[in-house]
């Protein structure tokens, strides 16, 4: 068998959610199961042998690779969510969005100091998302051996917000 494009499972979806923004839509790519396998396979490869504690992903679609990653890894799964949503102690950051400003947490516990740890989200766009992730475990001391997404849009040049951590993307537009 071919190996399989991924990019071609990858729906492009012209103003959404608003006008000017062509939405990558992964939920043909979670479909297909050649093409899921796949991807959690690849982005495995890439930490396989480097002893990950904790696989940390973003809602809502981070978690869908994070949680699968984490399985593969045999590593411990540490959900990022949305302000209010987490029911522990948490630990905030505020990071800035087009217009006014968002909020993120984490549990407070959820990672043990010297953890090796990976971060991991569908999509790299301005990379503001992950950056606030990146501040958010900065107090944990744990040690950030990665960043991995399915998808990265190079236009929008994110890497540069996240200087010095390893990057890692299956596909590139
Ligand atoms: P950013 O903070 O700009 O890197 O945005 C990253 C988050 O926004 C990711 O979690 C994506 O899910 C979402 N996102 C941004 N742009 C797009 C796009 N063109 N298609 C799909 N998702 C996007």
């Amino acid at each position: 068998m071919k190996p399989l494009q991924l990019n071609s499972c990858i729906r492009d979806i012209p103003d959404f959610p608003k006008k000017g923004i062509l939405f990558k839509d992964i939920t043909t790519l979670l479909n297909n199961k050649q093409a899921f396998a796949r991807s959690i396979d690849l982005l495995a490869k890439e930490f396989q042998g480097k002893r990950i504690d904790h696989v940390i992903s973003i809602e809502s679609r981070g978690f869908i690779f994070g949680a699968a990653l984490a399985y593969k890894l045999g590593a411990g799964f540490v959900p990022v969510r949305k302000k209010g949503k987490l029911p522990g102690k948490t630990k905030q950051v505020s990071y800035q969005l087009e217009y006014g400003t968002d909020t993120l947490e984490i549990h407070d516990d959820a990672i043990p100091r010297g953890s090796r740890v990976i971060i991991v989200d569908d999509l790299l766009a301005t990379g503001g998302t992950v950056r606030a992730v990146t501040k958010l475990l900065r107090s944990f001391q744990a040690k950030v051996v990665g960043i991995a997404f399915l998808i990265e849009l190079t236009f929008l040049k994110g890497r540069s917000k996240l200087k010095g951590y390893p990057i890692h993307a299956l596909i590139q537009y």
